[in-house]
């Protein structure tokens, strides 16, 4: 389904959830709606469900408008971290509900169930209940009776939050895997970076009830427009006197320039072996943090300016270290734009 929303606003009381919203999605897309907790992304799910009424702004469903459709006329499933399954039911009649409310003859529900059995990799378990099965195979259980009506619309919020780390990471990729085999539409709501970007076709980053940027989760890494989503998403050090490091003097032409500066675009090199140049600084290691499969060093440049580099081996490097230090790109953010700046 192809959806477009415009100038979706949201109140609850005075408060101002949704902002002048507006995206489009193409048919078959998965798209994760990625930012911090209160930023309103349950809030836009839960209009495009039908389950909350937009203060201002349109929901085209196929070029058709939804908003005064209720839920169950919207061709939506729904997977909500809280969206629990029915205890007393069967794995089988779970996947069977909406199908018998449809009035769908047994025959047909049987086949249906046996389908999304085994695309949800559920075969065997048809007759347990919920309590019989693990957190990982129940959200695989809510995923099939979602999707068992054949919906058009997919809609996920924080599906898996509730599951371990592991298991975690092994459901990204199965739901990858069935979002691309099913082709439906889907949107998927997460506050974690590496969800979003390991799932999703495109990102979404909303903060404070608007949308900061959308894009493929490559784009937004390589190039976010505002200094939130440069720091929400991948790592970066935040430099406020850029235009004191050498190879950035020329960053003082624009005024209340705020830069961020990622891990792999600095190099840094002991004094003997990499010799002061005019694009290098002098620096010292403040800090060494270890994390698991790589060493995260702070380096001190130019007083009290802290920037990260990693490395993947601690032995050569101690903090109080004397280094040289190349910064080879930076992001530049102001109040309307963003520019990315080479080390010149
Ligand atoms: P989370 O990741 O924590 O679910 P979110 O980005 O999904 O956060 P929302 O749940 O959409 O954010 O909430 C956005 C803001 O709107 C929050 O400040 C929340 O407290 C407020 N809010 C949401 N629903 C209601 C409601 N029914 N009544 C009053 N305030 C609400």
């Amino acid at each position: 389904m192809h959806i477009e929303v415009t100038g979706l606003n949201k109140h609850f009381g005075q408060f101002h959830a949704v902002k002048d919203v507006s995206f489009t999605i193409e048919k078959g897309h998965l798209i994760g709606l990625l930012g911090p907790s209160g930023g309103g992304k349950t809030s836009i799910l839960r209009m495009l469900a039908g389950l909350e009424s937009p203060d201002a702004g349109d929901i085209l469903f196929h070029g058709r408008r939804v908003n005064d459709l209720p839920p169950q006329e919207r061709g939506i499933g729904f997977v909500f971290q809280n969206y629990a399954l029915f205890k007393h039911m069967t794995v089988y009649d779970n996947i069977a509900f909406g199908l018998k409310i449809k009035k769908q003859s047994k025959e047909q529900i049987r086949n249906r169930v046996m389908e999304l059995v085994e695309l949800t990799g559920l075969k065997g378990f048809e007759q347990r209940y919920p309590h019989q099965l693990s957190g990982g195979q129940r959200q695989r259980v809510a995923f099939a009776r979602a999707l068992a009506p054949e919906p058009q619309l997919l809609l996920l919020d924080e599906p898996f939050a509730a599951i371990d780390a592991k298991i975690r990471q092994e459901l990204r990729s199965w739901l990858r895997d069935l979002i691309e085999r099913v082709g439906i539409t889907s949107i998927f709501v997460t506050h974690d970076q590496d969800e979003a970007i390991e799932v999703a076709d495109e990102i979404m980053i909303i903060s404070q009830g608007r949308v900061e940027q959308k894009g493929t989760p490559w784009d937004i890494y390589k190039q976010p427009q505002t200094p939130f989503v440069a720091s929400f998403i991948g790592e970066s050090s935040i430099v406020e006197n850029i235009h004191e490091l050498r190879g950035f003097e020329n960053a003082s032409d624009w005024l209340n320039t705020k830069a961020l500066i990622r891990p792999e675009y600095i190099e840094i090199g002991q004094l003997y072996e990499f010799p002061i140049a005019s694009a290098t600084e002098k620096g010292r290691i403040k800090h060494i943090h270890f994390r698991g499969s790589e060493w995260m060093v702070e380096v001190e440049v130019r007083g009290n300016t802290l920037i990260t580099y990693r490395s993947l081996e601690k032995e050569v490097l101690h903090p109080g270290d004397d280094i040289v230090v190349l910064v080879h790109r930076a992001y530049l953010f102001n109040d309307h734009d963003s520019w990315i700046m080479e080390n010149r």
